[in-house]
């Protein structure tokens, strides 16, 4: 089996878009709504959107299973007050959970936490309680910087996140650290936040303890990890200045990244430098990167064709695959196994 850990609904039918921008609207005073309930998507409006985009390139690319998350650029928790996002991320959270009954076979929630600046993590509970107990929800999407690209927010080794990560610990659930949308026009949201946010992340875990007071918490780093398989000398040499453990020992029982690496090269060098056991298949289909890749004639998100090309066993390529995904997602093999998968 193949899963793709890393997907979101970036199709979504556009009345999304339509009710959030309502939203926004009328910040200043939401009592003119809209409402939850106002937001009108049936159920065909969802299949027709999921089965001629993301399970049509699944099928053809040969992908099974797509962990599937609210749209992330479209999360913009520095929008409004933590009523603002809770109500959308609920709304989104919902229509993911949609999907995941349409095509039960296919996709699999991850949840968006009504994450606001400023607002306490523990607020995010509730939301994560609901994704969990009532929509089987395997993961989460956690922002670093609700923000926006201008870093207000305490690092991911603060306290005021360990009630947040406590639950984490007790439902046995990853985090994918994931920022959204860039509202600082020094930073293109898919080209320099993202990748930022990944290597800073990763950093904020290094110069920290935060995995020696939760041994279990998982966090994995999209986009390949950002700077961070690039600059592993760097981040090792960093670690031993700092007196901290070896990274194998300090992270990586913890930390796990992706392949959302758009290229050869970038997937070779990420499966040499980090432990097999450390890398999980994804795509992030249909994500930023859309277009054909004129050097190869393939789509650059077509990620697969990197893992089958690069050196690695069979075992290996299993554990990319699949074999790692349901480890570091235990919420996931128990759903799989529940179905004879
Ligand atoms: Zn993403």
């Amino acid at each position: 089996m193949i899963i793709d850990i890393h997907g979101h609904y970036t199709t979504a039918p556009k009345q999304l878009e339509v009710w959030r921008q309502q939203q926004i609207d009328n910040l200043a005073t939401p009592s003119l709504g809209p409402k939850a309930s106002d937001l009108k998507i049936s159920d065909d409006e969802l299949y027709e959107t999921i089965q001629t985009n993301q399970l049509r390139l699944m099928k053809e690319r040969g992908a099974d299973l797509t962990i599937f998350s609210p749209r992330a650029s479209f999360m913009a928790h520095h929008i409004g007050d933590f009523n603002t996002s809770a109500t959308w991320a609920a709304i989104c959270n919902e229509l993911c959970y949609r999907v995941s009954q349409l095509f039960p076979d296919n996709f699999i929630g991850a949840a968006m936490l009504p994450q606001s600046p400023g607002v306490h993590p523990a607020t995010c509970i509730p939301e994560l309680e609901n994704c969990v107990k009532h929509f089987g929800f395997v993961g989460i999407n956690l922002n670093p910087d609700p923000s926006g690209g201008h870093w207000t927010h305490p690092p991911l080794s603060d306290r005021s996140w360990y009630p947040f990560y406590e639950k984490m610990v007790e439902y046995d659930i990853p985090a994918m650290i994931h920022v959204s949308t860039s509202c600082n026009c020094a930073f293109h949201t898919t080209g320099a936040h993202y990748l930022n946010a990944d290597t800073t992340a990763f950093m904020q875990c290094l110069t920290s303890d935060l995995f020696k007071d939760f041994p279990t918490l998982r966090f994995v780093i999209p986009h390949g990890g950002g700077a961070v398989p690039y600059h592993w000398g760097r981040f090792r040499g960093l670690a031993q200045e700092l007196k901290k453990p070896l990274l194998t020992e300090h992270l990586l029982n913890n930390i796990y990244f992706d392949t959302c690496v758009y290229h050869q090269p970038g997937i070779d060098l990420l499966t040499r430098v980090i432990p097999i056991k450390n890398v999980l298949f994804a795509s992030e289909m249909i994500g930023a990167v859309k277009g054909i890749d004129p050097e190869t004639g393939h789509y650059f998100d077509d990620t697969k064709r990197y893992i089958e090309a690069a050196d690695l066993s069979t075992e290996e390529r299993h554990l990319i695959y699949e074999g790692n995904a349901r480890r570091v997602y235990p919420r996931l093999d128990a759903a799989l196994k529940a179905k004879g998968r």
